[in-house]
């Protein structure tokens, strides 16, 4: 893979040009792969996002998801633009896999391949040119980089603005993670000065939800929640039962993480949904406990340091007791 910075003279020549993301794209991804299509279409390109799976409802707002292709309702369109493509700009995953069935149209995929990212061991030798730095607050922070270092700042309109800064703000948790660098409110001043309404952002991404939702939450909270006081250690288990009764859909449960990190004293999150095709994992951690080494160690995942995720195929009740019987190894680095 060679430096980004390497790709910024071809950006002059219009291209026919494909954006994606990872599956069950968040903020950060949509963000990105959105932002970064305004920009290239700004430029002159022909440019079409390409998502992997459907998304949370609560991202239906954003500007360029009209257009938005779901590969998993377009499989043959999809394919046959991916197969026809000059450059593919792959944002907010690193292994091909993370785009589960478009992994293989992508590998096969004769396109520029241009990675930017911000997780852990990417898989360099699936792209031409790329940026990965596990440093950076969100793939949306370097979407933004990638367009002042290519000398092209001019181009930023406001849908720009606004898809790059759902992206930071979801995934620096609105400002509060150790990521928010001086560079983040930087950015953030200069996509204010562009006209950006930030507010309005905040209350699509937060505050618009239905009421089912809610109690679904408050039935977790009290009902599927087990606080592991020796192991400073809150871990929730959410059965299909419960998606059904509340009417949960994708995206619901974003979020649902994070309270288990509201008890005083808890230094690891965890959750797992049971999903239709797996069980999926999500740990959330504060300090230096490490969950993307604990997801890749025990639960075929991966991500940050403190935000990452996971999978099973084992049934919900035997990967919970996986858990618990894990956590014991790391009575140490918990304390
Ligand atoms: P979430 O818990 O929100 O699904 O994921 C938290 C973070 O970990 C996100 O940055 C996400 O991209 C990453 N992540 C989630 N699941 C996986 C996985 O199975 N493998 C890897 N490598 N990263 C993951
Ligand atoms: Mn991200």
């Amino acid at each position: 893979m060679k430096a980004i910075e390497a790709f910024y003279p071809q950006l002059t020549h219009p291209a026919k040009v494909v954006v994606t993301m990872h599956q069950k794209p968040d903020g950060d991804a949509m963000g990105s792969a959105l932002g970064l299509s305004h920009f290239l279409q700004a430029l002159g390109h022909s440019v079409t996002v390409i998502s992997p799976t459907n998304w949370a409802g609560f991202l239906d707002w954003m500007p360029g998801t009209v257009q938005l292709i779901d590969f998993e309702l377009n499989r043959e369109k999809a394919k046959n633009i991916i197969k026809d493509a000059g450059w593919i700009f792959c944002l907010d995953f690193n292994i091909l896999h993370r785009t589960k069935n478009m992994a293989q149209p992508l590998a096969d995929a004769t396109a520029i391949k241009i990675l930017i990212d911000h997780h852990q061991e990417p898989q360099t030798e699936a792209f031409d040119y790329g940026v990965s730095d596990v440093n950076k607050s969100s793939t949306c922070e370097m979407v933004y980089d990638f367009i002042v270092g290519s000398g092209h700042s001019d181009k930023i309109d406001l849908d720009t603005a606004t898809c790059l800064y759902t992206g930071v703000m979801t995934d620096t948790g609105s400002f509060r993670f150790p990521s928010t660098t001086a560079s983040v409110h930087k950015m953030v001043a200069h996509l204010k000065e562009l006209g950006l309404q930030h507010t309005i952002i905040h209350e699509h991404i937060y505050d618009n939800f239905l009421e089912n939702r809610l109690r679904f939450i408050g039935h977790a909270l009290l009902n599927r929640m087990d606080v592991l006081y020796e192991y400073n250690t809150a871990v929730m288990y959410i059965p299909k039962q419960d998606l059904q009764k509340f009417d949960i859909k994708t995206g619901d449960t974003e979020g649902l993480v994070n309270y288990l990190l509201t008890i005083e004293g808890i230094r690891l999150g965890a959750i797992v949904i049971d999903r239709d095709e797996e069980r999926k994992w999500s740990f959330r951690s504060k300090g230096n406990f490490d969950v993307n080494t604990f997801a890749r160690l025990h639960f075929e995942g991966g991500g940050h340091a403190n935000a990452a995720g996971g999978r099973s195929s084992d049934p919900l009740e035997t990967t919970y007791k996986k858990f618990h019987e894990v956590i014991k190894q790391y009575e140490q680095q918990l304390q």
